[in-house]
């Protein structure tokens, strides 16, 4: 029988070091019981201190819920191994990246812990099936990659190496969800699993480009940052992360080494940490780029390349495209997945610029991965195919969304979840344009009722995506279809508001029909301070639901305003505690795809043309739809079950 996650109540952290002690956090955090183990008593408490510092801030800033001293509570400490693992489900193992070390530990392990206790190991670049072997059930041995600070960073790498068993796998993913973070699976015990996989060409084919003097290093840091949307310059990034260590990465796997990084670690400028690496850190500023530097660079080439990683994860089964779209998002902070990307660019222009790449410098790096090749031959080039990476509506007429979840339930109701969680789910071109698609491909038919909602408890929708405004013509901008389309979908909505509700948002929220909020949420249009105004119909739906001053008031202040406010002035129905928000919106739910749904139709149609009218034209729109209601199949069904003292049952007939 293997290990359910129901089963797991205790759990134990090998390491207090940086990983260790916010491993620890997270996972008390996410409810459960744990030990923390390291092999010294100083060690131990420092990283107790530095969760205790840790709780504290995230508990002032607001961003939990839970006191500290309840969390702190399920937090134990222990030096000697065998009585912190004598009675534990799941050991998460965040010790030196030292293979003998770590299959040292593995040995012991597999003496002290109990049969049907699972091991994860937090390791970045160590094969999952050499720690393994050092234990006698590999099928029990997987690994977790947890990025650095696990607080903060969503994502985490469930890796199998070759014995891993699938139930070993689904439970640390589970186990990983269940802690609120987000897992992807690397299904192959590969160097630098995901996300350093793909990541690794952003610096190598800048310092490429570099080392061959076709850019410099600020103009490569400018044209990523401020043309392709990266959070950093891949120069910059090497400096934070330390040159040694790409070098060092790169001299393991046996790839040559761009002239440039070869040079920066002989003079043993390393970066930050040494006070100059790419930049100057001692008797500089620091990253020396500006906005218009980049001009001109061939970003295509480091793209193409990153995009060529993804497509040899893919034709080597290790990951599928969402995994890595999701991987490099939560990971890196990329603005959005390669494998979108690659299919908005076009996989024949990127296999077009690899292969004169290669004619040019005839280095393996640039040979397109074979699934690439035959994805072009097929005629399968991306989203304007119709097919690419992911499918776009092409001849079976399935779409894949890559920033929007949804379900339809049996009961019509259909459930959409705005999935940018890294991004606080602002809305961007993407999100919007499937958002519409969705609405406007769905049977009518089968959905009595529509809610949205953000991923995770922070955002509803914190804004627009501002990266995506700079330099976007007049001529372009076409947010209104996103809002209108939910504004006039036929069927009821409801906006579930958890967390920041706010510019883009918010309006998403308004042009629905129903809002219901946690207490803690915040409202508001901050465009003003931007010097914008709301874009989406925020402006006319604020005059049109607010009394005037409260309107103008949002806009032209930019503050933020309470759940509570919100719900005295009138902009949403009801402010919650969080507890009971789920129980709540499944009330508001339940009489919406329980009601009549053409009646339901009607009424939402006359509502909100005729807010618009005059009265006359309103009440003759009104009576225009209640003569036609009473014609309907619901109306008898309504009027039999209300003398039958029954509850209706409305088939939208
Ligand atoms: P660290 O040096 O900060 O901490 C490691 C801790 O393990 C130390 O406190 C050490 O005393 C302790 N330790 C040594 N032997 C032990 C044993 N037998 N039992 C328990 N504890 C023992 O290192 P770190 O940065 O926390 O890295 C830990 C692991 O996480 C490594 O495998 C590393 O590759 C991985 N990792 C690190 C990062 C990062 O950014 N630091 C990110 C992801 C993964």
């Amino acid at each position: 029988m293997s290990l359910e996650l129901e089963d797991v109540d205790h759990v134990t952290v090998l390491g207090a070091g940086s990983m260790g002690h916010g491993i620890t956090e997270v996972v008390a955090l996410g409810g459960y019981d744990v030990t923390m183990r390291d092999i010294e008593e100083e060690i131990v408490e420092d990283g107790y201190q530095d969760i205790e510092w840790s709780l504290e801030k995230l508990s002032e800033k607001g961003r939990i819920d839970q006191d500290p001293e309840a969390v702190l509570g399920r937090i134990s400490t222990a030096v000697d191994l065998e009585s912190a693992v004598a009675d534990t489900d799941l050991v998460i193992e965040a010790a030196p990246e030292k293979l003998d070390l770590k299959r040292d530990i593995y040995a012991d392990l597999e003496e002290f812990a109990p049969d049907h206790t699972v091991f994860a190991s937090n390791t970045s670049s160590l094969p999952i099936t050499q720690i393994a072997e050092a234990t006698d059930r590999p099928e029990q041995v997987v690994g977790t990659h947890y990025f650095n600070p696990p607080v903060k960073m969503d994502l985490v790498e469930v890796i199998y190496g070759e014995g891993t068993s699938d139930e070993t796998a689904e439970l640390a993913y589970e186990f990983v969800e269940d802690i609120d973070k987000t897992p992807i699976y690397v299904r192959k015990d590969v160097r630098g699993f995901v996300v350093n996989t793909v990541l690794g060409p952003f610096g190598d084919e800048a310092a490429w480009m570099a080392s061959e003097g076709v850019a410099t290093v600020e103009a490569i840091d400018a044209a990523m940052v401020h043309q392709r949307g990266y959070p950093m310059g891949p120069f910059e990034l090497s400096d934070m992360t330390g040159i040694d260590i790409g070098y060092d990465v790169a001299k393991e796997a046996g790839r040559e080494v761009a002239p440039i990084v070869e040079e920066k670690v002989e003079n043993e400028h390393l970066g930050r940490k040494t006070g100059k690496g790419y930049y100057d850190y001692e008797d500089g500023d620091g990253t020396t780029y500006e906005p218009g530097d980049g001009e001109g660079v061939d970003t295509l080439r480091i793209e193409a390349r990153i995009v060529n990683r993804a497509a040899y994860l893919i034709r080597e089964d290790v990951a599928t495209p969402d995994a890595i779209d999701t991987g490099m998002r939560l990971g890196t902070g990329f603005p959005e997945g390669p494998c979108r990307r690659a299919d908005k660019i076009g996989l024949d222009t990127i296999v077009e610029k690899l292969r004169d790449l290669h004619e040019e410098y005839s280095a393996e790096r640039y040979e397109p991965d074979p699934w690439l090749v035959e994805k072009v031959e097929a005629g399968e080039t991306g989203e304007d195919a119709g097919s690419g990476f992911y499918d776009y509506g092409g001849e079976d007429g399935t779409r894949d969304y890559t920033t929007i979840d949804h379900e339809l339930h049996d009961n019509g109701l259909l459930e959409i979840e705005l999935d940018r969680p890294s991004r606080m789910n602002a809305l961007n071109d993407d999100l919007m344009e499937e958002t519409v698609h969705l609405l406007d491909s769905v049977d009518v038919d089968e959905v009595r009722a529509v809610t949205f909602e953000g991923n995770g408890d922070r955002a509803f929708s914190a804004g627009a995506d501002i990266t995506g405004f700079s330099g976007v013509a007049p001529h372009e901008v076409e947010v209104t279809e996103f809002f209108e389309t939910v504004n006039d979908f036929p069927r009821p909505t409801l906006a579930k508001i958890d967390g920041f509700c706010l510019g883009g948002g918010h309006e998403l929220a308004m042009a629905c029909d129903l809002r219901v909020a946690t207490e803690d949420s915040e409202f508001g249009f901050p465009e003003i301070n931007l010097g914008l105004i709301p874009g989406g119909g925020g402006t006319q739906r604020a005059i049109r639901m607010l009394p005037e001053a409260r309107a103008k008031e949002l806009v032209f202040r930019g503050n933020r305003i309470s759940a509570e406010r919100a719900h005295k002035w009138g902009l949403i129905n009801c402010a919650v505690d969080s507890e009971e928000f789920e129980e709540i919106c499944q009330e508001f739910v339940d009489d919406l795809v329980n009601g009549p749904p053409i009646a339901l139709r009607k009424a939402k149609q006359v509502m909100n043309r005729g807010a618009d009218e005059n009265m006359a034209a309103g009440l003759e729109m009104e009576s225009q739809a209640f003569g036609l209601l009473l014609t309907t199949d619901d109306m008898e069904e309504g009027a039999m079950a209300f003398m039958g003292d029954r509850e209706p049952e409305f088939e939208g007939k």
